[in-house]
């Protein structure tokens, strides 16, 4: 069964489904990618620089015999790279092994010192994010345009920008609209008007931590659970199905080969399944007293800035 692909707005075409990578362990992410692109049909591979882990991802590709050209590699400009963009994306080329990347996107709105006390996560002596707050994004976006021109990258996007960033910081100054934003988008976050926003400016949603994150805890709510049920379907197909029905790029990470298998098959079984009245019952439960994040970074918190997705 193939995923269906939706297109971006320079007509790049994307798979709805991709294999999230964050927080696999070492030896394990080869195999994932390996098993999910080979045995499973999938066509889409989301990683970042960040998540230390491009070389693998690229290994598990190659192991998979299917050409890189029928897959879509995603990574990620980190927070420390903005003032070497190209360098940084030439980084994850070499280290994924490929001539260019599908997509490539920044991974968070916010340039953290690249001279600091730690390459990743710099701080300043009194505990607080080293982050250069005088850093214009827009001046980051331009070096990711030029990567586009010079083909190493398709398509550029953003993640974690909140409209406010989007209007106030990046939008005004673009010569090519973010294609996507990566956003914690799940049942319990389904950011509504956020979500309308991005669809009206062109900006395809792409939705992580699916499935709550670490341990899954979105599986044991009621309403998924109830549907699931109904369609002799396992909860995830549920709660990934509601985000690709309304052609939200949902990205599900599993190292384990029975759920990288649930999540794509379940998943498309689902979106056949689900009625209106079923993503009606869904859109509705956050409000009713569940609205939660399950990333919401706490490096977010002491910045003082107003700019985190809502
Ligand atoms: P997910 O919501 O995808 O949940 C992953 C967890 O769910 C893992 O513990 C996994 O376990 C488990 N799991 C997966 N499928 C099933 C299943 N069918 N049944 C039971 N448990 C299951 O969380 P992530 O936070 O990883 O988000 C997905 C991806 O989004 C990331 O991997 C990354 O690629 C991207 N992301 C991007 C961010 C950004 O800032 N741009 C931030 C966070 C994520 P196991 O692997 O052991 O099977």
């Amino acid at each position: 069964m193939a995923c269906p692909n939706i297109k971006l707005n320079n007509g790049v075409e994307i798979p709805l489904i991709g294999l999230g990578t964050w927080q696999s362990g070492p030896n394990e992410v080869a195999s994932a990618v390996e098993y999910a692109v080979k045995e499973v049909g999938y066509r889409h591979i989301d990683c970042a620089w960040a998540y230390g882990n491009e070389k693998e991802v690229g290994e598990g590709i190659r192991r998979s015999g299917v050409p890189r050209s029928e897959i879509f590699i995603t990574s990620k400009l980190w927070c420390t790279h903005h003032q070497r963009v190209e360098a940084a994306v030439d980084e994850s080329l070499a280290n994924l092994g490929t001539g260019y990347l599908d997509l490539y996107l920044m991974h968070w709105p916010i340039h953290l010192n690249p001279n600091g006390n730690d390459p990743k996560f710099p701080k300043r002596p009194d505990g607080t994010r080293d982050v250069l707050t005088d850093w214009k994004i827009s001046d980051t976006w331009k070096q990711m345009e030029a990567c586009v021109k010079k083909g190493k990258i398709r398509a550029i996007g953003v993640s974690n920008c909140s409209q406010k960033v989007l209007e106030e910081q990046l939008l005004p100054f673009v010569e090519m609209v973010p294609a996507v934003d990566q956003l914690e988008i799940h049942l319990y976050n389904p950011q509504h008007k956020l979500v309308e926003f991005l669809k009206s400016k062109g900006i395809v949603p792409q939705a992580y931590s699916p499935l709550g994150s670490t341990g899954s805890p979105l599986l044991g709510d009621e309403t998924a659970a109830a549907l699931a049920k109904k369609y002799e379907l396992q909860p995830a197909d549920i709660l990934l199905g509601y985000l690709v029905s309304k052609d939200i790029v949902t990205l599900p990470k599993s190292v384990t080969p029975a759920r990288i298998e649930s999540n794509f098959k379940g998943t498309l079984a689902a979106v056949s399944k689900l009625t209106k009245g079923d993503i009606a019952q869904l859109d509705a439960v956050a409000a009713a007293g569940k609205q939660k994040r399950f990333i919401t970074p706490p490096w977010g918190v002491d910045l003082g800035f107003d700019n985190w997705p809502q």
